[in-house]
């Protein structure tokens, strides 16, 4: 371990040390909130949060009430963007107990997003024990029915306060937890894409790969622009021969062929290696399909959607599960995928990776967790 991702054993215990929170909602009140939690929109009782100096390491580790934080307004991440985080759920299994879905894939990106914004790193043992133990605090506050789950949001930011332009000295690492349904309101349906030619979302050499706040910011004029077209999502393409297809903003992207092979774009630094992409390529090959992880131009796009080669594209992420892609608008581009309604393997890879996440299928690869 390096001298940054040094545990400080005496002053994180494990288990953290857990605080009840004195204004939990009682379970008939939370039980109001989670038939129809939409996305986001509520929060559990309860958060984590370790606080990081350099000389004294993590330390503090504790599980307590969700409050507001306090910050001096100089604190450097609220100027210098020194922000990451992670975005995992919890499922409620078959048995009533809890289970999440990969997190030491989420622990491994967010150690390397730190690396890339020169913060902290947190060792993943200990992202891994914080989002079990908010988990087991506020287990009640995870839906039932189909698509809900608990969404987990660890984040990390600067706290050292000044004015200088440097890596921060110090930082709070938190997990909030929130009860969701599904990412997009009204149900599973293709989603109308927006081709963002004016903006790119990140350049090689830069903060594409990593989780930082940053690229989400750097994302909404483009997301606007789409809205104002009509469009739901964005697709980015690369920053340097605006050719090649990225993914969009929140999700990875894959694309089905007529000889039944898929394709998605390579992890090439510009974009972030999605947990949902990995676990998708991992279920078609154990189906003995081919997945080729290949740049893939925009103008070949519109002309396989044309000529019917292309059969099925979609879009993956934690939130957006597997969500097939309707339509394709831009400036230069405007067609339409397949009859519009959702593929067969599209649907097929959705429903294997959803039986995994719910405890219908067995684990063959020990995701859960
Ligand atoms: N790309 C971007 C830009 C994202 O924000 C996300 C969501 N984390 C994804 C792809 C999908 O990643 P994952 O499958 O790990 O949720």
């Amino acid at each position: 371990l390096r001298a940054t991702d040094r545990l400080d054993m005496n002053t994180i215990t494990s288990p953290l040390p857990f605080e009840q929170s004195p204004t939990a909602l009682a379970g008939p009140e939370r039980d109001v909130l989670l038939k129809d939690p939409g996305f986001g929109r509520y929060l559990t009782d309860h958060m984590v949060t370790i606080r990081y100096s350099k000389g004294a390491g993590w330390h503090d580790g504790k599980v307590v009430a969700r409050a507001p934080l306090t910050l001096d307004p100089a604190t450097m991440s609220l100027h210098y963007g020194q922000e990451i985080f992670e975005g995992l759920k919890a499922y409620r299994m078959p048995d009533g107990g809890a289970a999440l879905f990969r997190p030491d894939a989420n622990a491994a990106r967010f150690y390397k997003s730190a690396e890339r914004l020169a913060m902290a790193p947190l060792p993943e043992a200990l992202f891994l024990e914080s989002v079990r133990a908010l988990v087991k605090a506020d287990r009640d506050w995870i839906p039932e029915g189909e698509g809900a789950a608990m969404y987990l949001r660890p984040f990390m930011i600067a706290t050292e306060v000044g004015f200088v332009t440097k890596p921060a000295a110090e930082y709070l690492y938190c997990v909030l937890a929130s009860p969701v349904g599904s990412y997009f309101s009204g149900g599973p349906k293709a989603v109308k894409l927006w081709v963002s030619e004016t903006y790119t979302r990140a350049a090689p050499g830069g903060t594409g790969a990593a989780k930082c706040a940053g690229n989400y910011a750097a994302s909404y004029a483009a997301q606007a622009e789409g809205s104002a077209n009509g469009c739901d999502q964005v697709v980015f393409l690369d920053a340097v021969e605006r050719r090649w297809v990225e993914e969009l903003g929140g999700m990875n992207v894959f694309f089905v062929f007529d000889d039944g092979t898929l394709q998605t774009p390579p992890l090439s630094g510009t974009i972030l290696p999605g947990v949902t992409r990995d676990s998708l390529i991992t279920l078609a090959r154990g189906m003995g399909l081919t997945v080729r992880e290949e740049p893939y131009a925009m103008d070949q796009w519109q002309a396989d959607a044309k000529s019917g080669r292309l059969r099925e594209a979609f879009a993956c992420g934690t939130a957006a599960v597997v969500t097939p892609i309707g339509t394709v608008t831009g400036k230069q581009h405007d067609f339409a995928i397949g009859t519009g309604a959702p593929g067969e393997l599209t649907l097929r890879l959705k429903g294997m990776l959803t039986d995994i996440q719910f405890g219908r299928a067995p684990d063959p690869y020990g995701w859960m967790d």
